[in-house]
């Protein structure tokens, strides 16, 4: 992955938590396989050193769900990208990334949203009063240590109400991409976004 094209502090923005105009903003057509126009925007706070990135992909614009039936440990290098407003779901396994007030968005793999969800789950433990509540998060540990050593089948599900996020497939034969209803669209949740 390389940017083909840089442009910065083309624009002036306030700071979204600190409303200073003491910005910088870059922005960069990603030059990604098979998703030549993925624009990615990026602003960083000189004052309060607020980070926020974006990415919007100039090719969809619809509402979109896309499935990726991953069967064996090549398919786990499936990339996924995801924009704030992404949700993201591992069915099998009743796992969900929703875009919150501080949504990241981030280039990974199924591999790396698995290993992401794993280690939020690490960090409940600290929480968990019960030993059935420890017992139940070091099972889900050890299930998503399972999954990626043995490459086992699953499906990885990202839905955007915006169409700005998307998966790279190491199979394009196993991707399944669907308009989203406007009923579907509207039950998603969106991160907080204040430009
Ligand atoms: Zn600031």
């Amino acid at each position: 992955m390389s940017a083909k094209d840089t442009m910065e502090e083309f624009m002036t923005v306030d700071c979204p938590a600190c409303s200073s105009i003491n910005t910088k903003v870059t922005q960069k057509i990603m030059d990604i396989p098979h998703f030549p126009n993925m624009w990615l925007f990026n602003l960083i706070c000189h004052d309060c050193k607020y980070k926020y990135t974006d990415f919007i992909n100039l090719n969809i614009k619809e509402p979109t769900r896309f499935t990726y039936h991953a069967e064996n440990s090549d398919d786990y290098s499936t990339k996924i990208i995801r924009a704030s407003n992404c949700t993201i779901r591992f069915p099998k396994i009743s796992a969900m990334i929703e875009p919150g007030p501080n949504a990241v968005s981030f280039i990974s793999n199924i591999e790396g949203v698995l290993r992401d969800i794993q280690e939020k789950a690490r960090f409940l433990l600290n929480d968990a009063v019960t030993e059935e509540e420890k017992q139940r998060i070091l099972d889900f540990d050890s299930m998503i240590d399972e999954y990626i050593f043995k490459g086992l089948p699953i499906d990885v599900i990202v839905e955007d109400p915006f169409g700005n996020s998307t998966i790279v497939p190491f199979n394009p034969n196993k991707l399944e991409t669907e308009k989203l209803s406007s009923e579907e669209s509207e039950r998603l949740k969106t991160s907080f976004r204040k430009f």
